[in-house]
């Protein structure tokens, strides 16, 4: 049987990857039959950890953006939990559409849009391919409701931007446009 596919999407501060953590916590698999990844943006890979906003962490392994993953698979591979999917080459899409025709499941956390609101990397693909798709939603910065867009406060025009606190924010739709 083909394996499953999930998405947890949202800006920044929305909660990824909690919920991407919640999730394999919650699975019934074993750590050794799980392969979580994080993209490495300073070219250091090996073993890391994927930490969240509200101090929690899991070990995982560090890969650069369009590393082959199949050494990293085993037999006894159930899943692949991916945390800032947005960041993987999309020379990644085929391989994990490779890995759920084998029957494992795949459960991806990542921004759907980039602070300019276009659609981040891998990360639209994959919530096509996906059999579901959680929206998660941070709090607006200036006016509290639900917030779905990365507002970028520094003036900078680096994609990516490591201390995410000091350069970005969420906001709704409305605030974002301001
Ligand atoms: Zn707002």
């Amino acid at each position: 049987m083909a394996g499953k596919l999930i998405t947890f999407y949202g800006c920044m501060f929305a909660g990824k990857t909690t919920a991407l953590l919640n999730h394999i916590q919650s699975s019934d698999y074993k750590l050794s039959e799980i392969l979580i990844l994080k993209p490495s943006l300073d070219f250091r890979a090996g073993l890391d950890f994927i930490k969240t906003h509200d101090g929690k962490s899991i070990a995982c392994n560090s890969i650069e953006r369009d590393s082959n993953i199949d050494e990293l698979i085993t037999p006894f591979t159930k899943l692949i939990a991916i945390d800032e999917a947005q960041f993987f080459d999309k020379i990644f899409y085929a391989d994990l559409k490779r890995f759920l025709a084998k029957g494992i499941n795949i459960a991806a956390a990542g921004l759907d849009k980039d602070y300019l609101a276009r659609p981040f990397g891998l990360m639209p693909l994959l919530m096509q391919m996906a059999a579901d798709n959680h929206e998660l939603f941070a709090k607006c910065n200036v006016c509290g409701t639900l917030a779905n867009y990365t507002y970028r406060k520094a003036d900078n025009k680096v994609l990516v931007l490591i201390g995410a606190e000091n350069y970005y924010e969420a906001r709704c739709e409305t605030c974002y446009h301001l």
